[in-house]
């Protein structure tokens, strides 16, 4: 079809859309009877779709993204700048950008020193697991090879990452997988798999230990976990459980690599989520708040100690981290991210991430007083879930169809929430919140005056 849509003709938009998109994570029949929603606009935490109607974004960006807020002009600008004075050069080369967000960002990760720029969390997560693979390789005779995950936790798209993914709708059907993938438990005590745990934490813990023995510590090279799972239900680490889980990485020189693709940079009131737990990682990596959106970006960060296993000599010439990603090369990206990070520390989001964050965890919790189907409140800075369970005794989850009428409601009312992502069998009932850094009082309000109403409509 020789299709050219009119610039205002938003009918045509979404029929070219509904033609001859294919949406992320979508069950397209949906849209023979529904039209697609098209988003055209963005100021602060409001967009606007193409019929024109408003809503208050309290999912920045639909994937806990746009933490800044949307229409920042001094991104723009600072991207506009640099792709006019040079967009790109990659390889084996450097970049004034790159170099001067890299000291930036490694101000605030005491004890990591190296940044290495890719372009989405899946990209910065395949990194991590390939630096893993290549110490085996090189350094402990390819033993030390194994890479754990969490049970719900998600690191990605790709093939390595879905073979660490613990949401079982993610990775159904595209397998097989490469090898070396290990799952642990879960940590989730509202869901507790040790109900008579005196410290869950510690209990939560001691099965990750419990898997490197079954597995052998001799090949178990790392252990990646996000610092508080996100679409897996918003799951905040048990008391006890990080500080066990760094003893048992020490214990058994397995490398921690803390996955901040949702949690870094603010989300959680710190700059980090592992820094709320005082943990000590060996890599970290992050990217979706990192530019906020205005521009493709992931890093992967290390420590120097990692960093000096990678420096090949003519013994082992080898011995240098052999990979390459095209459009970390793309300048944008630093440009992007270091505006970014300068608005987050001169507007002081992250205090008022912390502040919001009470104000968010206060309201719903005055919620819970009023609708019995909020089984539980977990979360921490502008990063909450509300589990909705059909009975509080039983905890039996609320019905999806049901959470999703939730959803659908707060779009009505011109709210944009979230929902765990359809990953977890029986278990999607968790209503996810992450609204933008720069959110009011008002907008919590009213994020929260909108999630009271639906619960309302759709359960009475
Ligand atoms: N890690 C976590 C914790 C995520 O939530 C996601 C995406 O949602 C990813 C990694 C993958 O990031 P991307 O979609 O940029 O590849």
């Amino acid at each position: 079809m020789n299709y050219a849509p009119k610039p205002n003709d938003m009918t045509a938009l979404i029929e070219a859309d509904r033609a001859h998109v294919w949406h992320h994570l979508s069950q397209h029949k949906a849209y023979e009877t529904v039209d697609p929603q098209l988003i055209v606009e963005g100021k602060g935490m409001r967009i606007w779709d193409a019929r024109g109607k408003e809503y208050l974004d309290a999912t920045s960006g639909g994937v806990w993204t746009v933490n800044v807020g949307y229409g920042r002009t001094s991104i723009a600008d600072a991207v506009r700048d640099q792709l006019v004075k040079l967009n790109y050069f990659a390889g084996a080369k450097g970049s004034e950008p790159g170099a001067r967000f890299a000291q930036k960002l490694i101000e605030k990760m005491p004890g990591l020193t190296r940044v290495y720029y890719s372009n989405s969390g899946s990209e910065a997560n395949e990194k991590a697991f390939k630096m893993v693979r290549q110490i085996a390789a090189r350094h402990h005779g390819g033993r030390k090879w194994k890479i754990l995950f969490r049970e719900r936790d998600y690191h990605g798209t790709t093939f390595g990452a879905l073979a660490a993914c613990g949401q079982p709708q993610r990775n159904a059907d595209y397998g097989p997988y490469p090898d070396g993938f290990v799952e642990v438990p879960h940590c989730l005590e509202y869901r507790s798999q040790y109900p008579d745990a005196e410290s869950y934490g510690i209990a939560a813990a001691d099965a990750i230990e419990a898997v490197i023995l079954r597995e052998g510590p001799d090949t178990v090279g790392a252990l990646c976990l996000e610092p508080i799972t996100a679409g897996g239900g918003v799951i905040t680490p048990p008391a006890g459980y990080w500080q066990r889980v760094q003893e048992i990485c020490t214990k058994y020189n397995v490398l921690l690599h803390i996955d901040e693709v949702v949690c870094g940079l603010g989300r959680t009131g710190a700059w980090f989520g592992y820094q709320q737990y005082g943990v000590t990682p060996d890599f970290v990596t992050m990217a979706k708040g990192l530019a906020s959106g205005y521009a493709a970006i992931s890093c992967t960060v290390t420590t120097e100690a990692i960093f000096d296993l990678f420096k090949s000599d003519a013994a082992d010439p080898m011995n240098y981290f052999r990979d390459i990603s095209t459009f970390g090369g793309c300048l944008a990206g630093p440009a992007a991210a270091l505006e970014n990070m300068r608005i987050i520390e001169e507007e002081s989001l992250l205090e008022n991430t912390q502040a919001m964050g009470l104000r968010l965890r206060d309201n719903l919790l005055a919620l819970m007083e009023r609708h019995a189907a909020i089984g539980e409140v977990r979360g921490c800075g502008l990063f909450y879930g509300a589990e909705l369970v059909a009975d509080r005794k039983t905890r039996e989850p609320l019905a999806e169809a049901k959470v999703q009428a939730v959803v659908a409601k707060c779009m009505e009312l011109g709210v944009i929430i979230g929902a765990t992502n359809r990953s977890l069998p029986g278990l999607n009932n968790t209503l996810t919140l992450s609204p933008a850094l720069i959110a009011t009082e008002a907008d919590i309000d009213r994020i929260t005056d909108a999630i009271g109403q639906a619960l309302t409509s759709v359960l009475g």
